[in-house]
């Protein structure tokens, strides 16, 4: 039995509950709230309603805005019962309970027909309110985490620029003090989400002296502030899931500092280790085809006794099942109270490289249907994951700068030169 620490805003009062108990009343709740997705033969349904494979999302702002908002109220509806944040505590409208809990309820949830997910979102509800949990006052803490949590707000990473992507703490945008505030000049870029948010999670330098890792500040602003520009970039896939993001002159409150100044590395670290986390109920986002979807397409094609593609197929499972091994074992260790570190690279590696063997196994599968609309049902879909997967090959740092970080810090590697490390940003020539 567990205790749950107290009530999710529906409730008003703290009491123990076993697994069992919890799962059964997740399952009665959403019966209620949702629509069943599942066949009776446990199978992926083929050949009826949405079917989304999608890594990004090739729409138009306002059919964007419209997913977002979908997403949005289905987060805020289980938010009633604080089932969007269950191991989150309840003075931030969850549950406190146990990831076992939190996985038990993403399990079933599956079964159940729910809006496609969407990058802003899970950057808000998974990676930035959780940042800060860690660095924010108690004023922060009580004005954003509930908030953003339950995806009321949403708020978008405004780290990498034009000269700073792998090697962010090179970063260039300015904050300089302006006696109760600091005035922020600069660019960003690839900032996905930003048309859609209300508030910024921006990195930016306070003090050009320091060594490039030193000298950053983390803030959390409101996207309308005057002089802030949003630039959305045109994708050759359509849609716009990125922008360039413009600073003039923005006068941004001292409150607003996430973190002691100048110390906004480690704040910035924090939120790309939730990035990396891949680790179960994490900030690791299930965006693209499932292994699901892979066999049901493979079964509906007819292709599942060809003996390569059989042994293609069993290679994706593997490797599906291994990542799943893998996040569990990340997930115990979260468990055991340690936050996201450097074997979060080793999920979002696994994450990637699954992503792309799913890619050469779907277009095997597929073959011209891949690339060319034959109107039937789940298969010129995949194009979506085919020609997206490759973006997470670089978004939250590329494979190659995981790899070092699992040399380094995991392996124990010896470390890559880095001659700036210790020069004032300053110096550092460009
Ligand atoms: C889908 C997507 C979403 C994104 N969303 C956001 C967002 O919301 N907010 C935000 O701030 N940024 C975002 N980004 C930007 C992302 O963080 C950067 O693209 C990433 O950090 C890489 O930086 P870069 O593009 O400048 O490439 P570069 O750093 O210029 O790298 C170019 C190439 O060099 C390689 N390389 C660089 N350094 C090393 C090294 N030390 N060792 C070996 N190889 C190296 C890289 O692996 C890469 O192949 C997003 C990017 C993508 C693709």
């Amino acid at each position: 039995m567990v205790e749950v620490m107290t009530a999710a805003p529906a409730r008003d009062a703290a009491r123990a509950v076993s697994l069992d108990e919890f799962v059964d009343e997740a399952r009665r709740w959403l019966d209620a709230h949702a629509e069943p997705r599942q066949d009776s033969t446990g199978h992926e349904p083929w050949g009826d309603g949405e079917f989304s494979v999608a890594v990004f999302h090739s729409l138009s702002t306002d059919q964007e805005r419209a997913l977002l908002d979908r997403l949005r109220r289905w987060t805020q509806t289980k938010a009633t019962r604080g089932y969007h944040a269950i191991t989150a505590p309840p003075d931030e409208g969850g549950l406190g309970l146990p990831g076992a809990f939190a996985r038990a309820f993403g399990k079933l949830e599956q079964s159940f027909v729910t809006p496609t997910s969407h990058e802003t979102h899970s950057v808000t509800t998974r990676l930035i309110a959780p940042t800060i949990r860690i660095f924010g006052d108690h004023q922060q803490r009580e004005q954003h985490v509930a908030d953003f949590l339950a995806a009321r707000s949403l708020c978008c990473q405004l780290f990498s620029e034009p000269g700073a992507g792998s090697d962010l703490a090179t970063l260039a945008c300015r904050a300089v003090r302006d006696g109760d505030g600091w005035i922020v000049n600069g660019q960003k870029v690839w900032s996905s989400g930003a048309q859609f948010s209300q508030w910024g999670q921006l990195i930016a330098r306070t003090d050009p002296s320091l060594p490039k890792h030193r000298g950053l500040t983390a803030f959390v602003i409101p996207m309308d502030l005057p002089g802030v520009e949003v630039r959305p970039i045109k994708q050759m896939s359509g849609g716009s899931s990125f922008n360039e993001v413009f600073f003039t002159d923005v006068r941004v409150p001292d409150s607003m500092r996430l973190g002691p100044e100048n110390e906004g590395w480690k704040v910035a670290l924090t939120t790309l280790g939730f990035e990396r986390d891949h680790s179960e109920g994490s900030g690791g986002g299930r965006v693209g085809g499932s292994w699901r979807q892979l066999l049901a397409t493979a079964r509906a094609m007819g292709v599942t006794d060809r003996p390569v593609l059989r042994q293609e197929l069993a290679r994706s499972y593997t490797h599906h099942r291994i990542e799943g091994f893998v996040n569990r074992r990340a997930a115990d260790l979260r468990r055991a109270g340690a936050q996201p570190g450097p074997e979060g690279s080793l999920g979002k590696l696994l994450w990637t490289q699954g992503m792309t063997q799913m890619s050469d196994v779907i277009s095997q599968v597929l073959g011209a249907a891949l690339v060319t609309d034959t109107d039937q049902w789940g298969t010129y879909a995949w194009g979506e994951h085919v020609l997206g997967a490759p973006g997470y090959r670089i978004a939250g740092g590329s494979d190659e700068v995981q790899r070092n970080i699992i040399g380094e810090r995991v392996l124990g590697l010896p470390a890559e030169p880095r001659l700036d490390k210790d020069l004032a940003w300053n110096d550092i020539p460009r």
